[in-house]
């Protein structure tokens, strides 16, 4: 994982502050300790994608004739959860109040 606010990479393991549940889950980065978060549409593009191509290779498979609607879905399911893994990244939610990086404090 790397942070949307310091650029450094960090795993997931080391992450000591999380909030929130679900689809809505936040991170802090361990560096710079602002809050990072996942895009929710992306995330539910990638859940409806990802069911709406189940349910439609299920159908097609135990409905006969219905294989010129459910093949272009399937692909359309495929295409879509592609996508949405390639652009799920960690966005920025909160800045940390005592940026190093914006305002150095004089020791
Ligand atoms: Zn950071």
């Amino acid at each position: 994982m790397q942070c949307a606010h310091c650029y450094k990479s960090f795993s997931i393991a080391k992450v000591t502050g999380s909030r929130g549940k679900g689809l809505s889950v936040e991170v802090q980065c361990p560096h710079c300790l602002a809050w990072l978060g996942h895009n929710k549409l992306l995330a539910i593009a990638k859940i409806v994608g990802f069911y709406g191509g189940v349910i439609s290779a299920a159908v097609g498979y135990f409905v006969e004739g219905v294989g010129f609607i459910t093949t272009p879905l399937i692909i359309l399911a495929v295409i879509m959860v592609g996508i949405s893994h390639v652009m799920d990244h960690l966005l920025l939610i909160e800045a940390p109040e005592n940026d190093p990086n914006l305002a150095p404090t004089v020791k």
